[in-house]
């Protein structure tokens, strides 16, 4: 199974991209965090998306689709991958359609979280990452037991580049205006789960279950089928 999770920064889709990879055995394919890594070791990819990634705009296609589609052919998992922050235009969506038709795959699903910006703006002010694995803490609704410390194995949290104020106001602008357009995309192919992100990680994570049982898309999966109706 090949799913999307999109929603705005800040709308939980970290949290929910574990919860999936566990229970449904898929591998995660985030494009952020693929970009953070080639930022960091200075790779050619890098180096040309740096100023896009620090001014928080969207890093052009042509550098974005290329290297989510090795990443994909890297992973070469049969159970599926579990896309996170890709695709985030229409035309990352419909180049993304096109190759993977091309290798006889397609994307069964795209889960869309839905948050308020209020409550974005809010939660990315106080997000905080952990170093070594990348689990979200909230200082305010969902701190570590120590401050500073991940609770799961005990890194040192930090607060991303792009989570300042302006930039954060700058992306959600671009998330409301581009990204969103997906939902169309994806629900005119029958594919949508349209999720309120604004519940508490778990209730959130039984409605993606309930509705991508109801999309038909957990046969042949390791999940219980009775649990997604069970609510
Ligand atoms: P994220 O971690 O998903 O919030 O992504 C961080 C930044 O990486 C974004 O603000 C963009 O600059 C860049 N980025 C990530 N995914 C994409 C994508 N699919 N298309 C263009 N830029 C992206």
């Amino acid at each position: 199974m090949n799913l999307i999770l999109f929603g705005a920064q800040g709308s939980g889709k970290g949290t929910q991209s574990q919860l999936l990879q566990e229970r449904l055995r898929l591998k995660p394919c985030a494009s952020g965090d693929l970009l953070r890594e080639a930022i960091s070791k200075g790779t050619p990819l890098g180096q040309a998306a740096k100023p896009y990634y620090d001014r928080g705009d969207l890093v052009p296609d042509e550098l974005v689709i290329g290297m989510i589609l090795e990443q994909m052919r890297e992973l070469g998992d049969r159970n599926g991958v579990i896309l996170d922050g890709f695709p985030r235009t229409i035309a990352q969506a419909r180049q993304l359609d096109a190759s993977l038709a091309r290798q006889g795959q397609r994307i069964d699903a795209a889960v869309y979280l839905e948050v308020p910006r209020e409550v974005l703006l809010d939660r990315l002010a106080h997000r905080y990452i952990c170093r070594a694995a990348g689990h979200v803490w909230n200082t305010k609704t969902h701190p570590p037991r120590v401050e500073g410390v991940c609770d799961f194995d005990g890194s040192e949290l930090y607060q991303r580049s792009d989570d300042t104020a302006e930039k954060i106001a700058h992306r959600l602008d671009i998330f409301f205006s581009e990204t969103i357009r997906l939902t169309d995309f994806y629900a005119a192919q029958g594919k949508l789960a349209h999720i309120d992100g604004t519940s508490e990680p778990e209730t959130v994570y039984a409605h993606i279950l309930a509705s991508l049982g109801q999309l038909g898309v957990l046969e042949g999966t390791s999940y219980p089928r009775q649990q997604a109706s069970g609510q």
